[in-house]
């Protein structure tokens, strides 16, 4: 069980939450690959998607982890959704808390905006994304594919490398990384690094052979244009000659080093498509397939705290 009653981003999360959480998506992910996917966990319970910009992986492995779990699971269809005709978000939240969901899982533009409906609904919330402050499940995922790929998450050099300012990703994976001990550089362009980076006790560098050497791990970002205004890289393909990941740049990381990327990609712009596919290198898919049994855990633990309470009254 963990501590708090929502998921809204590592920072709240402790070292043996994460664990316990990761403890359980190994078991959920050895269930996922047999023929018997289901289980009881979420059985009564309704779970719904609230995702207020565009998913791919995340909004469908939320799904599918809800549904393997025995919730009723409803997707809100937030384009015909009357947030279009200017109803707040918290006036939607209000309208659905009215219909007694015990999980929302949801994705938002804004940064904070996620921790703000939590405050207003009596379920549990799970932090999907929001703005470039957190995505709290992509770095568990990703923390559980780099415990399986290196036998350990602690102690490993791991690379970060790109539009580290726009991202989410980046920040969860930091806050994760880092309570777990591990020496984590920062690569990419100046103009794409986050200010006061440094205060994170963190090595950052524009050089991706300096970043990239002795990595056991190198985690590639997306360039997040839709949070872009103004011009921060000089062209696309500027940017893949620097910091484009390809088989020469890999080479300065060590001979074993894994290649990450939370999807999605951009060939030919952050990475290069054949290295993408190369699965002596690539865990690219390993990642989705951990996203599942992740955020089977992340619900299932949510659940238990959730049933725990006096008269099964989120209150
Ligand atoms: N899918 C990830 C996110 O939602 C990464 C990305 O979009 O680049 O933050």
């Amino acid at each position: 069980m963990l501590q708090q009653r929502h998921l809204l981003g590592i920072q709240g999360l402790s070292k043996a939450g994460i664990t316990s959480i990761l403890d359980l998506a190994e078991q959920y992910a050895t269930q996922n690959r047999s023929s018997q996917k289901h289980s009881a966990a979420l059985s009564g319970m309704t779970q719904v998607n609230m995702f207020f910009e565009a998913s791919t992986r995340t909004q469908s492995s939320f799904e599918i982890a809800g549904k393997r779990l025995g919730a009723d699971v409803m997707n809100m269809q937030m384009a015909a959704s009357s947030i279009t005709k200017g109803e707040t978000l918290i006036d939607t939240a209000m309208t659905l808390n009215a219909m007694h969901p015990d999980l929302l899982v949801v994705r938002h533009p804004h940064s904070g905006a996620v921790a703000l409906l939590a405050e207003k609904v009596n379920c549990a919330v799970l932090n999907a994304g929001d703005g470039r402050h957190e995505h709290p499940t992509q770095a568990l995922l990703d923390a559980l594919t780099i415990r399986r790929a290196k036998g350990r998450l602690h102690r490993l050099t791991i690379a970060i490398c790109g539009d580290i300012a726009h991202s989410r990703v980046a920040r969860s994976n930091l806050l994760l990384l880092g309570k777990m001990e591990n020496r984590l550089r920062l690569v990419g362009p100046r103009t794409l690094m986050p200010g006061g980076i440094a205060e994170l006790g963190v090595e950052v560098t524009d050089d991706m052979e300096a970043g990239l050497k002795g990595a056991d791990v190198v985690m590639m970002l997306r360039l997040q244009r839709e949070r872009m205004d103004g011009g921060f890289i000089p062209s696309e393909r500027e940017y893949y000659h620097r910091w484009g990941l390809d088989a020469a740049k890999l080479a300065h990381a060590k001979p074993d080093a894994i290649v990450m990327h939370p999807g999605p990609m951009n060939r030919g712009v952050e990475i290069d498509g054949v290295l993408a596919d190369d699965i002596n290198r690539s865990v690219i898919q390993e990642q989705v397939e951990m996203g599942v049994a992740v955020r089977m855990a992340a619900m299932d633990l949510l659940a238990r705290g959730l049933r725990a309470r006096p008269s099964g009254v989120y209150v």
